[in-house]
């Protein structure tokens, strides 16, 4: 079996409030830019599990994930 591809992570930049919950989840993963709106800096700086539970926290549901290989929707579903 090859190696996965890395997950395509959507931020909706028009519904990010800036609360930070993603990055604080997942690090390595989201950052939040000079105008305070969440980016993907890294779509493998963490594990899969916290990406996406950094996705499930979001109170804006603004963040989509995307199986890198299929591009089935992980999140929200
Ligand atoms: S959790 Fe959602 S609203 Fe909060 S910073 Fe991340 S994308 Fe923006």
């Amino acid at each position: 079996m090859g190696a996965m591809k890395p997950l395509k992570i959507l931020v909706d930049r028009d519904l990010c409030a800036a609360c930070d919950i993603c990055r604080e989840t997942a690090p390595n993963t989201f950052e939040i830019d000079a105008e305070a709106k969440a980016r993907v800096k890294n779509p493998e700086g963490d594990p899969r599990e916290t990406i996406l539970k950094g996705a499930e926290g979001c109170p804006m549901t603004a963040i989509t994930v995307l199986d890198g290989d299929s591009g089935a929707k992980l999140y929200p579903v």
